[in-house]
């Protein structure tokens, strides 16, 4: 019964993800799901992110959170359009949170949209919310073990960014271990090593999100 249960869920998401993705194809807007760990440094690189591409592209974004719009207040500052979910207690976004999101954001002449999902590395992997892409962010100081405890994270996303890298020295972190690990799990996973903190690393995402954004509405 509870694996028809959550079968039945996951499809009915696909729907509406589905719908999703075609509202944002219309739109030419293409849609990043950025995922990992509280405290791994999603709203942080976003913040760079939106330094870093704003005069290239028009970027929106999509805050999901357990509670508070601390991250939407941030991006807020940046001037551009973002609009924070509250998900109630719920650990992760999907299609219909994203959905109801939509409803309060103008994507006129938007053409990115990276909806930060709510902290977590279980379950945002299982719910796709009609994007193009997931993006995971990991940190140094979260301990290199991530990939084989977390897989499905590791094996849905197309762009791993491992973020912290300024902490090498100072924590007990096996980087060639860390990329092997996750390599395994998905052997197609794009790695970039970076550090919001003094910008090392972040021109290669940068670039990664310009060429990948280019292929929508162009
Ligand atoms: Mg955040
Ligand atoms: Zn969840």
């Amino acid at each position: 019964m509870e694996i028809k249960l959550v079968k039945d869920i996951l499809e009915a998401n696909e729907v509406i993800a589905a719908q999703n993705r075609a509202f944002f194809n219309e739109r030419g807007v293409y849609v990043v799901n950025l995922m990992g760990s509280p405290g791994a440094g999603k709203t942080t690189l976003l913040e760079r992110t939106i330094e870093g591409l704003k005069v290239r592209r028009k970027i929106a974004v999509i805050e999901g959170d357990i509670a508070t719009s601390r991250d939407a207040e941030r991006i807020a500052a940046h001037a551009i359009p973002a609009v924070q979910i509250n998900t109630g207690g719920a650990c992760h976004l999907d299609g219909n949170m994203v959905r109801g999101g939509l409803g309060q954001l103008d994507l006129d002449g938007i053409d990115l949209l990276v909806v930060e999902n709510v902290g977590n590395l279980v379950c945002p992997a299982e719910f796709n919310i009609g994007e193009d892409a997931k993006v995971m962010i990991c940190s140094v100081t979260e301990g290199d073990d991530k990939p084989l405890k977390y897989p499905l994270m590791f094996q849905v996303s197309s762009v791993l960014l491992l973020n912290k890298i300024d902490l090498l020295p100072h924590v007990a972190f096996d980087l060639d271990r860390f990329r092997a690990d996750a390599l395994k799990v998905n052997p197609r996973l794009v790695i970039m090593p970076l550090s919001c903190s003094t910008g090392e690393g972040l021109d290669s995402w940068l670039q990664w999100l310009e060429e990948s954004s280019a292929t929508q509405g162009a």
